[in-house]
């Protein structure tokens, strides 16, 4: 495992490349964005300007992108990494997308005579960044056992959770709890702030307490600014929403709160915010409050 094929630089995948390229892997990247493998490049990649050319020769090839259809074209299209790798490539795929995805990415590759990993992750940019994801990985024992010396160059909780799919169920499953928490703090900081209580030393108390998560530290202060710079985008959060219910139907569960939170997630979207941090449930919060008064 020694040279990685990266596709999709964006928010998440530039940082995961650096720290590729840190941890002494020899790091092809492409992404559409142009200009966008500049940072790769200064770091000690090299750019790559087509799937083919990315995938030639890699022993890993790894997708961070933003939604199913974009794996689906990426990895199985005509033009794509399956069509173009070696036998024996492995093939990562780390965005969010439907298990389903997931397991059609896994049956083609095997059937091509490749191997595939779902590996999702956790613990937005800063994590991406200072390499300290969660990474959820399904697919086979033999294929998590190579692709190891990579997952540990990106996380630090680094889990086979089961089969091909698994991977993606889990991280729909971070996903349901990261945005009712994200809600939950929302209505706590516009509770406060309305009832004329200082919401910043509030938000240190609840810290220290039972109601203290990596979402409020993470993410607290900067709602209470209203900083909402991405981060996660709430485009993205709605479309894991989506994973969500559709996991559920499939799994002939109920999740009313999680069904609730989706429609919180979709107004805030349909307000205009769909390009901002998920931290901007809190504009929904107002919203429905008719604050500013
Ligand atoms: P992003 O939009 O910032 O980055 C996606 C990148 O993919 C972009 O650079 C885009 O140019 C590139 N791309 C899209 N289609 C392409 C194609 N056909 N060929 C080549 N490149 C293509 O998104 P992100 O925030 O980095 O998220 C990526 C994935 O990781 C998503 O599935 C998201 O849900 C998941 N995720 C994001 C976070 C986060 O905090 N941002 C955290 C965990 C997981």
């Amino acid at each position: 495992m020694r040279t990685i094929g990266f596709i999709g630089l964006g928010v998440m995948g530039a940082p995961m490349a650096d720290n590729l390229v840190k941890a002494g892997f020899d790091v092809v990247g492409h992404t559409r964005r142009p200009g966008g493998t500049d940072r790769l490049v200064a770091a000690g990649g090299r750019h790559a300007g087509s799937i083919a050319e990315v995938t030639r020769g890699a022993d890993a090839v790894i997708t961070m992108l933003p939604d199913s259809p974009d794996v689906t074209a990426v990895v199985l299209g005509p033009d794509g990494v399956l069509a173009h790798s070696d036998p024996g490539t492995l093939i990562i795929d780390m965005s969010t997308v439907r298990p389903q995805t997931a397991r059609l990415v896994a049956t083609s590759a095997d059937a091509a005579g490749r191997e595939a990993l779902d590996a999702p992750v956790s613990g937005g940019e800063q994590g991406a960044i200072e390499g300290v994801l969660s990474i959820m990985a399904g697919g086979s024992a033999s294929a998590f056992d190579r692709a190891r010396p990579v997952f540990e160059a990106l996380g630090t909780t680094i889990v086979h959770v089961g089969p091909a799919g698994a991977g993606q169920l889990v991280k729909a499953a971070n996903q349901l709890v990261v945005a009712g928490a994200i809600e939950l703090v929302a209505e706590a900081i516009v509770l406060m702030e309305a009832s004329g209580v200082d919401p910043a030393l509030g938000l240190d108390v609840l810290g220290g307490g039972l109601a203290g998560s990596t979402v409020l530290t993470r993410k607290g202060t900067a709602m209470l600014e209203r900083r909402f710079k991405p981060g996660f985008r709430v485009d993205l959060h709605h479309k894991d929403l989506g994973i969500v219910l559709d996991a559920a139907r499939t799994a002939k569960v109920a999740l009313p709160v999680g069904e609730l939170v989706a429609q919180l997630m979709e107004a805030v979207r349909e307000l205009g915010n769909g390009h901002l941090d998920h931290g901007v449930l809190l504009r929904g919060v107002e919203h429905l409050s008719g604050l500013p008064r």
